[in-house]
């Protein structure tokens, strides 16, 4: 019952939004719907930080209840992509292997949306072979100087802070060892970020540039050198919510608004539906091997790699749908279409490619094989 209040609550709040003209609902809106006064408006009801303890400024609901939210959030479409990071991985890895003092500053400045972070893990050379990352952090007094360059980082343009993933050793035979996550002060002297347009017009992403950046120890994450083990942990949040398959739901509820839907169109929207019911189940229950401090890589790439071409799907079949309909799509959905049609490439790129999500999956599945032909 609690759930289905809270389920209420926020399709009430959206719904009042969306009347009050705050914003209109969008295809993509975790990632391309920038709205720090939004972000504001959803941790003022309790909305960001959900699942982090009250002591630092979170709400301790349950990882299901901050599902709920999601859920409306993506099917609304709405402009959520300031917290998006930082609410998703950042609070939760802090909360895994940050400090108190890192704890205490970061956590309520994120639940409470005044306080934004960029990932920085792919580079011009490194993006699916992650360990080869150059950008490097060498030893200074009280901290490192971080040198290096960092691309594709969504909204590092308009973030506080770069959670980045750097060498702290020289790279030896085991490409895994020797790095580092730290926070960057986008801020700092040092730091140049260049936003980069995409073909929809818009800029989300930047290039950052680190040129001697001086970081302090105490905003080293975890400890040094474990870099690898805390980003596989961060890469599960990242690649295991409902983000990964409902990145064009709104499209699917304009095209359900549509008057004159045959039945073909109807069938083909059912089994649709019938495949995203399953990806939520799978989604749900990595939810809770992440609540319960696991780190489960293959699960999250099964998310990934299904549900972004079932989103990649939906802007297709949306799309033949509405050329057959019996009159003219509504205004949304036509603008919906194109925007579905500008972003889905993205979808099986960013967070890891289907490639290499494949190569998880096969992985984890053949240890799975030899675990159980030894028992
Ligand atoms: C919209 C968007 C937002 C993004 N936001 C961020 C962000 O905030 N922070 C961040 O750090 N990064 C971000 N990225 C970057 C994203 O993570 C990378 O684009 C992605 O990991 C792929 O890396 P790459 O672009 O370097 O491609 P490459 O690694 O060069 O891959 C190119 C092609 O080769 C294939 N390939 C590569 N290696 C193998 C292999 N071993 N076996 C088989 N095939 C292979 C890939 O599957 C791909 O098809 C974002 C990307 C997009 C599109």
């Amino acid at each position: 019952l609690r759930d289905r209040e809270l389920r209420e609550a926020v399709r009430a709040f959206l719904d009042e939004e969306i009347r009050a003209g705050s914003f209109r609902p969008a295809v993509d809106s975790w990632v391309q719907g920038h709205s720090p006064e939004f972000s504001r408006k959803l941790a003022a009801r309790g909305w960001l930080g959900m699942t982090w303890p009250r002591r630092y400024g979170g709400h301790e609901r349950s990882a299901y209840e901050r599902f709920v939210v999601i859920e409306e959030l993506l099917a609304a479409g709405a402009p959520v992509a300031a917290h998006w990071i930082a609410d998703r991985q950042t609070g939760p890895l802090i909360l895994r292997f940050g400090t108190e003092r890192q704890r205490e500053f970061f956590l309520p400045r994120i639940a409470a949306g005044t306080l934004f972070v960029a990932a920085g893990l792919s580079e011009p050379e490194s993006g699916s072979d992650l360990a080869s990352v150059r950008t490097r952090a060498e030893r200074v007094r009280g901290g490192w100087s971080v040198t290096g360059r960092k691309i594709w980082t969504s909204h590092a343009h308009r973030s506080d802070w770069l959670l980045a993933l750097v060498r702290t050793e020289p790279r030896d035979a085991d490409a895994h060892a020797g790095l580092s996550q730290m926070f960057v002060d986008l801020a700092a002297s040092g730091v140049q970020v260049r936003p980069i347009r995409t073909m929809d017009g818009t800029a989300h992403f930047a290039e950052v540039l680190l040129d001697g950046v001086q970081v302090p120890d105490e905003m080293v994450v975890g400890a040094v050198g474990a870099g690898w083990r805390q980003v596989r942990s961060e890469l599960a949040y990242e690649r295991s919510g409902p983000e990964r398959y409902m990145s064009s739901f709104p499209l699917l509820v304009e095209l359900l608004r549509q008057p004159g839907l045959g039945e073909g169109a109807v069938t083909e929207i059912g089994v649709v539906a019938a495949r995203l019911w399953a990806l939520r189940a799978l989604s749900l229950r990595v939810q809770d091997l992440l609540a319960a401090g696991r780190s489960p890589d293959l699960e999250a790439a099964l998310v990934k790699d299904i549900g972004t071409r079932l989103e990649q799907e939906i802007v297709e079949m949306s799309r033949t749908v509405a050329a057959d309909l019996p009159g003219a799509p509504s205004a949304r959905l036509r603008r919906l279409l194109d925007e579905g049609q500008l972003a889905a490439p993205t979808f099986t790129l960013r967070g890891g490619t289907v490639e290499i999500l494949r190569s998880i999956i096969a992985k984890g599945l053949d240890s799975i094989v030899a675990r159980g032909a030894e028992a």
